[in-house]
């Protein structure tokens, strides 16, 4: 089979290129992305470019025109999401609000829910953060502790939550918090990040300085409107959620940039004919290339309207193992490039890659996942 974009796909592509060239700054590179997409300064720069973005009618291409949208196909939605990835990503977290938590609201949210967040949503104007993971919670999601208490017309939260990504510069918050004894009793709540008694604590990491945060909710009391979808009833939402984050982030454009950009410096030091540098950049090249076409297929399905199958699994675990084949490789022939002024890029990618298989259920997981239901393996416990 040839794989081939339609003339339609081509000038789409052509018409996100000219807005990036449009309205990235000169100095967009060594400002703004080189920070990383969950630093300060990236977040703020997104406040600015997607309402650009927005007025071209290319924020939300793939939501329904009642909504903003154009009514475009998964396909635009996913050029979209390659080329800002390869251009460093200036939409910063908002490609989330574009991604799961404008389509999530549109199916479970109340309509003054809707009318509030999709409105801001679509003006590109609003950073929202999600609150899942906690220290004893991360895979089994089911074990989070944090409480949110009826009392009258509001929820008390109590708790603490880890690894947030965004929370520090987020204006709303996406929680998850317990309801009930019993272990699903799980509710979702939708409230804004300067509500008194929420607390964010940044840490340094190998992840971008700024990226992640322990977040604590002390007595923060909300009204009750503010839960989405009934109460310890939020499995259903939070699947559906997830299943726009199975295809995960298209990084092998990005990928095979990069491997480029350092076959381009051996080649400067006269090491790029050396025979055991080509075979490993060449089976990191196919890799990048299976993940993309992997991709691909899941993209197809969701065009064609078919339930997420397990394709997407296959597709995250090629790309995240093309990732860790490439960071070892820059470890391994480049490792100055961590250092040299100039190709922050590369240590850009580095450090933002390196969790790759951690973030959105871990690698472990996707092969379970593999195991049981495309090789139809027994469980192990
Ligand atoms: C860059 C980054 C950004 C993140 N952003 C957010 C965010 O914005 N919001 C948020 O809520 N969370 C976020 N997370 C947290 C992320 O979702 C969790 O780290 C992830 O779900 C794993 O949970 P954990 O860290 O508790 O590890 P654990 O679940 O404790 O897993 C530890 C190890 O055990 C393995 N393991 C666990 N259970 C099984 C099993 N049943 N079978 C086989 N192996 C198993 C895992 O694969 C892993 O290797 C982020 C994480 C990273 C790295």
């Amino acid at each position: 089979m040839e794989f081939g974009w339609s003339p339609r796909h081509e000038a789409y592509r052509e018409e996100v290129r000219a807005a990036l060239k449009d309205l990235l700054p000169a100095d967009w590179r060594e400002n703004y992305a080189r920070y990383g997409m969950g630093s300060p300064e990236q977040i703020e720069f997104s406040r600015s470019f997607c309402p650009e973005l927005a007025k071209r009618g290319l924020l939300l291409p793939h939501w329904p025109k009642a909504y903003g949208g154009r009514d475009g196909d998964p396909w635009e939605q996913f050029i979209l999401a390659e080329e800002m990835k390869l251009a460093g990503e200036p939409r910063g977290p908002q490609y989330m609000n574009v991604n799961w938590i404008g389509p999530v609201l549109m199916k479970y949210g109340t309509p003054a829910q809707q009318a509030e967040h999709l409105t801001r949503i679509a003006a590109g104007t609003v950073i929202w953060c999600q609150c899942y993971s906690e220290p004893g919670a991360g895979t089994d999601l089911a074990a989070l502790v944090t409480r949110a208490e009826r009392v009258g017309d509001t929820y008390v939260i109590n708790g603490s939550k880890i690894w947030t990504s965004y929370s520090r510069k987020a204006d709303w918050c996406f929680l998850l918090a317990r309801t009930g004894p019993e272990r699903k009793a799980i509710s979702i709540f939708l409230l804004p990040m300067d509500t008194p008694g929420i607390e964010v604590k940044p840490f340094p990491g190998l992840v971008e300085d700024g990226h992640l945060n322990e977040v604590f909710f002390t007595n923060v009391q909300i009204p009750v409107e503010s839960r989405l979808g009934e109460e310890s009833r939020a499995w259903d939402i939070i699947t559906y959620a997830l299943s726009f984050e199975r295809v995960g982030i298209p990084r092998y454009n990005q990928g095979l940039k990069l491997l480029n950009l350092i076959m381009e410096r051996l080649e400067g030091e006269g090491r790029a004919g050396d025979l055991v540098i080509r075979s490993r950049a060449g089976q990191i090249a196919s890799k990048f290339e299976a993940a993309r076409l992997l991709t691909y297929v899941v993209v197809d399905q969701r065009a064609k309207d078919r339930p997420p199958s397990i394709d997407a699994n296959v597709s995250r675990v090629t790309a995240a193992e093309a990732c860790l084949d490439l960071l070892d490789f820059i470890a391994e022939y480049a490792p100055d490039s961590m250092t040299e002024v100039g190709v922050d890029e590369l240590r850009g990618f580095y450090r933002g890659n390196i969790s790759s298989t951690i973030a959105a259920g871990t690698y472990e997981i996707q092969l379970n996942m593999i195991a049981r239901q495309a090789l139809g393996l027994p469980r192990g416990d």
